[in-house]
């Protein structure tokens, strides 16, 4: 499995972070993990072709994890040269529940995005699936389970494949499903929003993620979704997490590799 961080922030850029996504190769899949600002750039920087994506997973509908997905199922509509092409190759996308009211809502019933549905036919070449949490999925070699966090309806995902494994947080307080589903995980990417005195809205600081990491037990930990406030402060989590569990400790940064 091999992960590239795209987006190791959130909406406020910094030199090193801005949205929120994560490529991941595992199985015959290659996917994102959520899709937010500049996500599609960092791809084309990477030369990684967003044509070539099997599936995408949106942990929830918070611009900073979604906001590329509109660009990305345009781009579908087309060939790499740029011709319109006649038979796009299929995309899954997987979300919490209210994915579908999400599209139907900013494509379907949205008179200037409209056209995606009506000219562009999406719908034809993509496969939407709300996954329900704890049931199993299997696809493309990669075994995908999912929980629910605290964070407006969102989710956690775990994949595992060729006996790697990896759990993404997206965005949450502590939470104790995802302690369940990241339990012995290799890779436990994790957001990290704001030092611990300046916590705000439903996220964690060090300090909780000190205490999941210690719960969790990961091989590494890739702490992402960082503010700017955290700029030059990175060495403050670091140390707070290995007073909790010594594991190798990734404070991600965009276009960063981590082999699984
Ligand atoms: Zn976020
Ligand atoms: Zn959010």
């Amino acid at each position: 499995m091999r992960l590239i961080v795209l987006g190791a922030g959130s909406i406020v850029p910094t030199p090193y972070r801005f949205g929120s996504g994560h490529y991941v190769e595992a199985g015959e899949s290659k996917l994102l993990l959520d899709c937010g600002p500049g996500v599609l750039e960092k791809m084309r920087n990477l030369s990684l072709s967003p044509f070539k994506l099997t599936a995408i997973l949106l942990t929830h509908f918070h611009i900073d994890h979604v906001s590329d997905i509109f660009p990305l199922l345009k781009l579908r509509a087309f060939t790499p040269e740029g011709l319109p092409n006649k038979s796009p190759e299929k995309l899954k996308i997987l979300g919490p529940k209210g994915l579908k009211r999400f599209l139907e809502t900013l494509i379907d019933n949205n008179e200037f995005f409209s056209y995606l549905k009506t000219l562009m036919r999406y719908e034809s070449y993509i496969s939407l699936e709300e996954v329900e949490p704890w049931r199993v999925f299997e696809f493309e070699g990669v075994r995908l389970t999912s929980a629910p966090v605290t964070h407006d309806g969102g989710v956690a995902y775990r994949l595992e494949s060729h006996g790697a494994s990896l759990v993404y947080s997206g965005d949450t307080r502590f939470s104790e499903n995802l302690v369940k589903l990241a339990e012995g995980v290799d890779v436990l990417v994790h957001e990290c929003s704001f030092p611990h005195e300046r916590l705000v809205g439903q996220h964690v600081s060090e300090v909780e993620l000190a205490q999941i990491v210690a719960h969790v037990k990961p091989k590494t930990v890739v702490v992402t979704h960082l503010y700017p406030i955290w700029e030059g402060e990175e060495h403050r989590i670091v140390k707070t997490l290995e007073q909790s569990y010594r594991c190798r400790v990734i404070i991600a940064r965009d276009c960063i590799e981590v082999l699984i």
